[in-house]
């Protein structure tokens, strides 16, 4: 027989089975939680330096799952984005954070944040129908469009089609649009060419190591620069520590978002007051 050279050939393998059994199950528990309303919404402060407001939330969901616990949403969104499920999933979001925004602007007035951030995917953003969506969750919640904005990966726009088309609906009815992970998809700058963009989400993976000389702060310093030539408002992400803070307003950076700041918390936890910013 020939000897066996290099990598071996994947096989179907019960390890393999199982885990397609495993997708289809955690679908399955999806559908049940929905009905059952497991599934919560907590809200993360983005802060407009140099005061340290709360300018905008960014909306993320949770699963209280009641054996597993607190189910990732890293888990399950790709799950529910395969199965279809996102659809339903992402509506609840979108309305949860809608009328979320809207209350806290009645019983906070001027204190309440300017913007709340929902994440959408690319399942959600192809449908034809999203903007009329968004329109609908706008008016039932009373929230003006200005104060809504949809996150989208590059991967869900670079392809160009019904997703592009959605975003210039939702353009055309006031509502913000804010590319996610910035800087790490495929074609990152050739998108801004294309697609409407009013906000940058510079990934956390540049923000990392802004306080040292390096490839990381040399990006985060140019996709800044992007972003003001632009116009366009930059947001980083995943600040964790004051001195990344420090290193982000040195490049020019207003708007940080990350645990230096505030987790995601719940809506009972959040306070829109201003926090400490700077070292
Ligand atoms: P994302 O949209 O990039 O969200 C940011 C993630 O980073 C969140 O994780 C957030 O909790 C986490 N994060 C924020 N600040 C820091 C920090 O300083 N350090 C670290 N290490 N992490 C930080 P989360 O909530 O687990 O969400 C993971 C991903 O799941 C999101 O990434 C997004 O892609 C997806 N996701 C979450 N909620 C939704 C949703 O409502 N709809 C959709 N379609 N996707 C969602
Ligand atoms: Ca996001
Ligand atoms: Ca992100
Ligand atoms: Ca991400």
């Amino acid at each position: 027989a020939a000897k066996q050279t290099g990598e071996p050939v994947r096989r179907w393998t019960p390890a393999l089975d199982e885990r397609a059994g495993e997708f289809v199950r955690l679908g399955a528990e999806i559908r049940t939680a929905l009905d059952l309303g497991q599934f919560r919404v907590v809200y993360q402060p983005i802060v407009e330096l140099p005061a340290g407001r709360v300018a905008a939330v960014e909306a993320l969901v949770r699963w209280e799952h009641p054996v597993r616990g607190l189910v990732s949403p890293a888990a399950f969104i790709p799950v529910a984005e395969r199965n279809g499920l996102i659809v339903e999933l992402g509506e609840w979001i979108l309305r949860t954070a809608c009328h979320r925004l809207a209350a806290w602007r009645s019983d906070l007035g001027p204190a309440a944040p300017d913007r709340i951030s929902v994440n959408v995917s690319a399942r959600q953003l192809a449908r034809p129908h999203f903007a009329a969506t968004v329109a609908a969750a706008l008016a039932d919640s009373g929230l003006p469009a200005s104060c809504l904005a949809v996150e989208v990966t590059e991967t869900a726009v670079f392809e160009g089609g019904q997703a592009v088309v959605a975003l210039h609906e939702l353009r055309a009815l006031g509502v913000r649009i804010a590319l996610d992970d910035f800087g790490t998809g495929h074609s990152s700058l050739g998108l801004l060419q294309t697609v409407p963009v009013d906000i940058l989400k510079v990934d956390k993976s540049f923000v990392d190591n802004v306080t040292e000389a390096g490839r990381p702060t040399v990006i985060a310093d140019a996709l800044y620069q992007v972003s003001a030539g632009l116009g366009l408002v930059a947001v980083a992400e995943g600040v964790e520590t004051a001195e990344q803070a420090e290193a982000l307003h040195r490049l020019g950076y207003r708007y940080l978002q990350g645990y230096h700041f505030g987790r995601p918390v719940a809506e009972p936890d959040f306070t829109p007051a201003t926090v400490v910013v700077l070292a």
